[in-house]
């Protein structure tokens, strides 16, 4: 048996829909500007011809159950929603096709991408990395996982609510990238393993909250996801 210094952190997991067995979480990827008119808001507008989608990561550890109610974050004086599609790795694929893509999907989430955005734009701008910005604690929030093992979701509404206000309203058929050539290009840099979840982007309408505000989205056929901001500590 290894005995470690210290108690080592437990493995981070979501249930999933239906079944009694969480998911276990491997790694965190998200891609960056994937929808078209959330792109061109942040000023920095894509021509898919000419690039490749881009994609940051996220500790597990900033993983967070839908429901929860989070602490606004510090050094910021601006954090953001980003509404997401989420897909659940459940198999493993290295340089897999667009046509295979499907086989290494378990399923679907809601979640969010929250963003100390001021920090986001500084380092963006500067030449840095975007850690400050998007690695916050508790900002990767996830719905349960729905179970759809090797089915590729095409379309269907995503949207987001603030305090019952609408401020996200789009398709998950406007993404720039789909969630096939997702998994064909990531698969090109990384092992892609089950446990890995790729959050796909989200669409315009990214905004501020403040203590107190309670965030709502959901995608259409999949899940709802929910987060309440609590006072600053
Ligand atoms: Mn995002």
């Amino acid at each position: 048996m290894t005995v470690y210094l210290f108690k080592p952190y437990p493995i981070q997991s979501i249930p999933t829909k239906g079944q009694a067995v969480r998911y276990p979480i491997n790694r965190l990827f998200f891609v960056g500007r994937n929808y078209h008119a959330h792109a061109v808001e942040m000023g920095k507008p894509v021509d898919k011809s000419v690039e490749r989608p881009f994609y940051f990561t996220k500790a597990p550890q900033t993983l967070c159950a839908s429901g929860s109610t989070v602490a606004y974050p510090p050094e910021t004086s601006n954090f953001h929603f980003e509404m997401e599609m989420v897909v659940a790795i459940g198999k493993p694929g290295f340089r897999v096709s667009q046509e295979k893509a499907h086989e290494l999907i378990y399923g679907y989430a809601a979640g969010l991408d929250m963003t100390r955005r001021d920090l986001q734009l500084v380092a963006r701008d500067k030449g840095r990395p975007w850690d400050l910005g998007k690695d916050v604690e508790h900002s990767s929030v996830c719905s349960e996982i729905v179970p759809m093992q090797g089915y590729i979701i095409e379309s269907g509404a995503i949207a987001l609510e603030v305090n019952g206000q609408t401020k996200q309203s789009s398709d998950v058929n406007k993404l720039i990238w789909n969630v096939r050539e997702i998994i064909a290009d990531l698969s090109l840099f990384y092992h892609l393993q089950p446990g890995d979840l790729i959050y796909t982007g989200t669409p315009e309408g990214v905004g501020p909250v403040v203590p107190g505000d309670k965030i709502t989205g959901r995608v259409a056929g999949v899940a709802e996801v929910t987060l309440t901001i609590g006072a600053a500590k």
